[in-house]
């Protein structure tokens, strides 16, 4: 290697400030975080981003915060300079997003910045042009903001409009990596569909090029989760709040949105006083919540939102902010565990929801034949547990929530052959039939890995199922096979390229059996090496429960009423029962005031 006698000199300011603000500011979507941040931390109830030609040539930002003293605009773009943190000890009790003082010359250092600001108490609005920055060192050098007129850009006697243009056109490195349009613009949304989460009470509106992409008004905490996390979708939202703020220093509380199960994480989202933040370890608790709960691959749209002391966390770990690390992350771990684990125990109580009703009422639905069951009576009664040997008298067991919801219900007949109805109280309460049945055959197939291959139910085949594979797999196949039997298969290998099925688990089903056992030696075949895994159980469970779900009873057929009863009974002794294995609701309550209201019997 060369050695270079070069000697060592202090770049000079524009080239240090454009390699700093790359810390800061990556691509369009991090101005904007930046803007919004600081918008926020104004006050602003209101934030506007206007975007052209995904960020690379305009980004504005307009809030009605508090606005910026004319006095301090040039002093805003310096490095360091904050109004929101005097001294160290400060940094213990930050309530503000931003405190390092860098964004404002992060982006005045890639891009031409103009700010434009008004406060309450000023009658004029001042605004600091691009040109007037350079070089950004030199105080002196920085011309003083000029006096404009407030244009009525928001409906406010305070405020601040923020333009950034040409970004990154002086930095050739950084513009080679901005993506198209389309893509920059995603990320923006993605950034501030994550603050708007975090901060309920302001609207925030997105445009680009003249497409409002966003327009969320000042909402509930959940309502807003609900905006930004449905994707458009109704579905009921459950909530829990776990309160530890007094013995522990911390709050939480968590969303979901029950109903959505999607293919990648992008809809978990986690709030930390405020701040939208991505926690490996946060996520993971969430996660580990929805495992029994959920389809393998398959993952919630939840929100937590953590109230924690200041002094507990540590913010200032990453330039943007966006890791954050916590002083009892393993306390923190096991509560948002716990929530999420108590919110699914705790049963659709709060999934009577308004849209439920309100899709019960569009389609007015009780026509009369279906109000006279003809089924034997259904004894919904819970015993007590047998007494035990011993002389000692049995202490009744408490009855889970679902027990408790159903004692006492009477069974009402079944709608549109999919939803079997109890009536119990003052209320109706629906079961959806096909979301129950995957909920029991999951369940099921979960049993299996813990027990004996000996004690599994299986179903012989009349006609065995040959399935073919590559037979280049073949040794793949045939280390991998007994991994089948073990979960209640009979499969040996027919030739050097089939398997054959003699049997298969008792709550497979016999419908689309060809394609599904065929998917399933995809699965088997795709599995990573499996000298990596200490036991296979659980990856063989996933390929076998992405495959359960096909077998269940379908919305629409008609059940006889013993099958009503076996399904209801085996629901009863689910451990999620509240959900199907995609999230979707099992039962949904209809109050009978509901009914009363759409009758017109009460005003
Ligand atoms: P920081 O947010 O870390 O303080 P910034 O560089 O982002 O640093 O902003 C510098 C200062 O400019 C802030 O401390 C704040 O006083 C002021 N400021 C920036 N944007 C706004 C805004 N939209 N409204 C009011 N004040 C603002
Ligand atoms: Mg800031």
């Amino acid at each position: 290697m060369q050695r270079s006698n070069k000697r060592i000199q202090v770049l000079p300011p524009h080239v240090a400030e454009r390699i700093a603000a790359g810390e800061v500011i990556e691509r369009p979507a991090s101005v904007v975080k930046e803007l919004i941040e600081n918008s926020l931390d104004a006050g602003a109830t209101d934030i506007m981003i206007t975007l052209e030609d995904g960020g690379k040539s305009l980004i504005e930002i307009i809030d009605n915060g508090s606005g910026i003293q004319p006095d301090d605009l040039a002093t805003a773009i310096q490095r360091h300079a904050t109004s929101k943190l005097q001294s160290l000890e400060d940094l213990d009790r930050i309530h503000t997003l931003g405190f390092r003082g860098e964004a404002l010359p992060s982006i005045a250092a890639v891009s031409d910045l103009q700010i434009l600001s008004k406060t309450a108490n000023s009658n004029s609005a001042y605004e600091l042009t691009g040109s007037t920055f350079s070089p950004l060192h030199e105080k002196n050098t920085i011309a003083p903001p000029k006096p404009v007129t407030f244009g009525h850009f928001i409906n406010s006697t305070h405020g601040t409009r923020i333009r950034v243009q040409g970004l990154f056109s002086q930095v050739p490195a950084r513009l080679k990596f901005m993506k198209s349009p389309a893509a920059e613009v995603s990320y923006v949304r993605e950034w501030v569909e994550r603050l708007a989460l975090a901060h309920p009470e302001t609207g925030f509106k997105l445009m680009s090029q003249d497409r409002t992409l966003l327009n969320l008004r000042p909402q509930s905490e959940s309502e807003r989760v609900k905006s930004v996390l449905s994707d458009g979708d109704e579905c009921p939202i459950l909530s829990e709040t776990i309160d530890e703020l007094h013995s522990r220093g911390f709050l939480l509380r968590v969303h979901w949105l029950q109903g959505l199960a999607l293919p990648h994480t992008r809809r978990l989202a986690q709030v930390v006083n405020g701040r939208a933040v991505r926690d490996r370890l946060l996520q993971q608790a969430m996660l580990s919540a929805f495992r029994q709960s959920l389809l393998p691959g398959q993952f919630p749209a939840a929100a937590l939102f953590i109230e924690i002391q200041p002094t507990l966390v540590d913010l200032n770990v990453h330039p943007t902010k966006t890791e954050i690390r916590f002083l009892r992350s393993q306390d923190l771990f096991h509560a948002t565990q716990k929530a999420y684990e108590a919110l699914l125990q705790r049963h659709g109580e709060r999934v009577i929801v308004a849209s439920a009703v309100q899709t019960a009422r569009n389609n007015v639905l009780w026509s009369a034949q279906d109000s006279t069951p003809t089924q034997p009576r259904l004894d919904f009664g819970f015993q007590a547990p047998h007494p035990a040997a011993s002389s000692t008298t049995p202490t009744p067991q408490p009855l889970s929530p679902l027990q408790e919801l159903f004692s006492t219900s009477r069974w009402a007949g079944t709608l549109f052959n999919t939803y079997i109805l109890y009536e119990k109280g003052d209320e109706l309460i629906l079961i959806d039939q096909h979301a129950a049945d995957e909920r029991i055959r999951y369940e099921q197939l979960r049993s299996r890995l813990s027990l004996k291959p000996e004690i599994l139910g299986s179903q012989v085949l009349l006609i065995p199922e040959v399935v073919h594979f590559p037979a280049e797999n073949r040794s793949e196949v045939e280390s991998r096979i007994h991994y089948l039997e073990a979960l209640g298969f009979e499969a040996e290998l027919f030739s050097d390229e089939a398997i054959l099925f003699r049997a298969i688990p008792s709550e497979w089903g016999t419908l689309m059996l060809k394609p599904r056992l065929k998917s399933l030696v995809d699965r088997l075949l795709a599995l990573s090496d499996p000298s990596q895994h200490t036991s296979l159980d659980s990856a063989v469970f996933e390929a076998l429960a992405s495959e359960a779900c096909h077998s269940a009873i379908r919305a629409g057929d008609r059940l006889l009423p013993e099958q009503i009863q076996s399904l209801f009974e085996r629901l009863q002794r689910c451990e999620h029962p509240w959900n199907c294995p995609h999230g979707r609701p099992t039962i949904v309550r209809i109050q009978k005031s509901k009914f009363e209201e759409w009758f017109s019997r009460k005003l």
